[in-house]
């Protein structure tokens, strides 16, 4: 930062000293840099914290506290590595790609770049999208359960009004369907959408307002609120586990026998034990909604990478894991019910991560629209996939050799 930049940020942290202006006040008085640099001196000043390496980032402030965030500060870096090459034949993605991923739990990398690395030995993965959908699930208040019912049953027969105010508001939402739930003197509409290769989450919040007004003008059904958490975003919820929200993914491989001896140093069947004790029997004693090894920890660093809303690796962990030895070798698949990522819109539009996505070739929208968001769950589910057959084959290799240990006793 120059002399005139440096004083341009301590008059304008001056201006909050003096209670002239208020914190998030300073991008309308200041370019984004200078607001930034403001803050970092009242905060320094206030904490004792030297910001110096926050200061340091490469993102344009501008573009970042438009749309990504308030009160901008500076960047925190994480550091992002590559695991592969693997190849993906999926009904989206189709060729051989570097998976990018941001984390700073170390071992992670490599623990995905092992799984990904026999995958591809044994020909690569497959993967499909078998659902698709983002939901928003708006709560009326009714006066009783006589006019829940009606509610719901005006909703069934009026999809289509509904849905012409919700495409009002979007060029690329598609309205799918509506699903009543009533509890009591509650109606939540839960509304799924195509969203192409967005997300979604805010087409779709805009979308269901334009189609909630409706229901409010034509019924004497009352708007509680936007969200009734039936969508569910960001919270765990069987609904999603069940239902999917996003995309529903399944990635899968068949690893001959001999590699799974040779590289992974154990066998199917030892896989498969941990599998289904662990995976399978632990996590429903556990009344957990991952059955999964560690879904979260690849969904989170790819989230990070390619500018996905982070706080949706909440579902992203709703995976179960299928490892079934085989006479030939292991049958390995994950199926993630609820990944929910977009290649255009929200943090994708950041330098950082859009390049994570040009590392998959999947920046912006695809065509035919949706496709590239289609890939990106894709390549989501083969990284967790090579995550799962790592971490379960490191597992039933440290159960083998000790059985080896007391059996050679
Ligand atoms: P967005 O950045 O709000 O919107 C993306 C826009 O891109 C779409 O509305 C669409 O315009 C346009 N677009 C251009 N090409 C497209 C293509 N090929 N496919 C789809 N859309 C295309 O993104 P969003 O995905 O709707 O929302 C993501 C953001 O929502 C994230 O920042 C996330 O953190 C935030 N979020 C919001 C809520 C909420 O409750 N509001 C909750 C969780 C997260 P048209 O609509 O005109 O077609």
């Amino acid at each position: 930062m120059n002399e005139h930049d440096a004083d341009a940020a301590e008059e304008l942290a001056d201006r909050v000293r003096t209670g002239d202006l208020r914190l998030y006040e300073l991008e309308d008085h200041a370019d984004a840099d200078t607001a930034a640099a403001a803050r970092r001196r009242l905060v320094e000043e206030h904490s004792g914290a030297d910001l110096s390496t926050t200061a340091e980032y490469a993102l344009d402030a501008e573009q970042a506290s438009e749309s990504a965030i308030e009160n901008m500060i500076g960047a925190a870096q994480i550091p992002m590595g590559v695991a592969g090459p693997v190849t993906i034949d999926g009904g989206a993605y189709d060729g051989e790609t570097y998976l990018p991923l941001a984390t700073t739990e170390g071992a992670l990398l490599a623990s995905v770049n092992r799984g990904l690395s026999v995958i591809d030995d044994s020909g690569g993965a497959a993967a499909r999208i078998t659902k698709r959908g983002m939901t928003r699930a708006p709560v009326f208040r009714v006066s009783g359960i006589a006019e829940g019912q009606a509610l719901a049953d005006w909703t069934r027969d009026n999809v289509e009004k509904l849905r012409a105010a919700a495409e009002s508001t979007t060029s690329h939402g598609k309205l799918m369907d509506v699903t009543p739930y009533v509890v009591a003197d509650n109606v939540y509409l839960r509304f799924r959408y195509d969203t192409a290769d967005a997300m979604g989450m805010n087409m779709a919040t805009i979308a269901t307002q334009a189609a909630a007004d409706v229901v409010e003008a034509e019924t004497d059904a009352s708007l509680v609120a936007l969200s009734g958490n039936m969508c569910t975003d960001k919270k765990p919820a069987a609904i999603n586990a069940v239902e999917g929200r996003g995309r529903s993914v399944t990635a899968e491989v068949k690893i001959p026998r001999e590699m799974v001896e040779k590289t992974l140093k154990t066998s199917p069947e030892a896989i498969s034990e941990v599998n289904t004790r662990k995976n399978l029997l632990g996590s429903a004693k556990a009344a957990s909604l991952g059955f999964n090894a560690q879904a979260a920890n690849v969904v989170a660093a790819m989230y990070l990478a390619t500018g996905q809303d982070a706080a949706q690796v909440v579902e992203g962990s709703n995976a179960i894991v299928s490892m079934e030895a085989r006479e030939d070798g292991l049958y390995a698949a994950i199926s993630m019910a609820s990944i929910e990522v977009g290649t255009v819109g929200g943090g994708t539009k950041l330098p950082t991560q859009a390049e994570g996505l040009d590392v998959l070739g999947i920046r912006g929208g695809g065509d035919p629209a949706g496709s590239n968001a289609d890939a990106l769950a894709e390549c989501v589910a083969v990284g967790a996939l090579a995550g799962e057959l790592s971490l379960l084959s490191a597992l039933a290799s440290r159960h083998l050799s000790s059985a080896h240990e007391q059996l050679g006793r």
